[in-house]
Order: C-alpha cells, then sequence, then structure tokens
C-alpha cells in the first residue's frame, strides 16, 4: 500500500516540540523559506549545525504549528517549496549513521506500520535529492 497522507490529517508532523524534530535545511532552502515568510510578514529562526561533507546545514527552529501551515484546510501552504527534509517526509535520514527510518511522529506509520521504502515513491526521490546532496551517494 503506497503512502499518501489521509484527508484530514492532524498534521502532527507540522507540529514541534523539541529541536530533534525540528526539519534540517540547506542553505539555498533558508533563504527560500525566509523569502516566503517575509512575504506574509513572519519572522523566522535557523541554527548552523555545521558542514555535512563539506555542505553547511541549518536546524530550522519551529516551535509548536510551522507557521506555513494552514490550520484550517491542514495542508502545508508552501507544498512545492517545501524543504527537503518535509518532502521526504516521514522518511529519515540519521546523519550520524546514514540509517534511514520512518518517523513515528507520522499517523499513517502509526497505522500502518513498518513498510519498505518502495511504498514512499515521492518521499523516497526527495530522500535520494538529500543524499546526493550530503555526498553519501553519487547522482
Ligand atoms: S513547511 Fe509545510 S510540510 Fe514543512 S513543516 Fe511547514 S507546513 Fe509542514
Ligand atoms: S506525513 Fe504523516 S502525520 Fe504528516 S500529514 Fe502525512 S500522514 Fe499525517
Amino acid at each position: 500500500m503506497p503512502f499518501e497522507c489521509p484527508i484530514g490529517c492532524p498534521a502532527d508532523c507540522c507540529y514541534f516540540d523539541s529541536e530533534e524534530q525540528m526539519p534540517t535545511v540547506f542553505h539555498e532552502e533558508v533563504l527560500r523559506l525566509k523569502e516566503e515568510a517575509s512575504r506574509r510578514g513572519v519572522e523566522l529562526s535557523f541554527r548552523e549545525l555545521g558542514e555535512f561533507n563539506g555542505v553547511k546545514i541549518y536546524r530550522w527552529i519551529v516551535r509548536g504549528w510551522c507557521p506555513f501551515f494552514d490550520k484550517k484546510s491542514r495542508k502545508c501552504t508552501i507544498h512545492d517549496k517545501k524543504p527537503l527534509a518535509c518532502k521526504m517526509f516521514p522518511l529519515i535520514l540519521d546523519l550520524n549513521t546514514g540509517n534511514i527510518y520512518l518517523s513515528e511522529n507520522c499517523i499513517w506509520v502509526k497505522q500502518n506500520g513498518p513498510r519498505p521504502l518502495d511504498d514512499f515513491p515521492h518521499e523516497k526521490n526527495a530522500l535520494m535529492k538529500v543524499v546526493v546532496r550530503l555526498k553519501l551517494a553519487r547522482p
């Protein structure tokens, strides 16, 4: 059964109460998110995490609901522009071990249990972009 966010999902994935859940983003994504936020009069905050294989990565510091989440429609309002970390969710890449796992913060995962990577074609595609960008694999 391929992964698909159920309509009306409470979208716990867009609510953050611990730093480890917050998205890890690339420099150009920081710029893009800031641009989107400034259009909406919102300020965003990022913390540099350092370099991974020479690529700078940042933690998007977002507490509570993401400012781009629309609580009424329960949808992301920057779907095409959201960072790869959001596009690949519920797939998570552990930068310390290189392991890929499924987030337990996703309701679909909670309901359907462990599933093969091929059940997440779009998310896997985003994950591969991250893997290539971090030089963990060749394109
Ligand atoms: S950018 Fe979109 S998908 Fe990512 S946390 Fe915010 S609302 Fe959710
Ligand atoms: S990724 Fe998971 S928690 Fe987030 S909206 Fe989709 S099904 Fe819901």
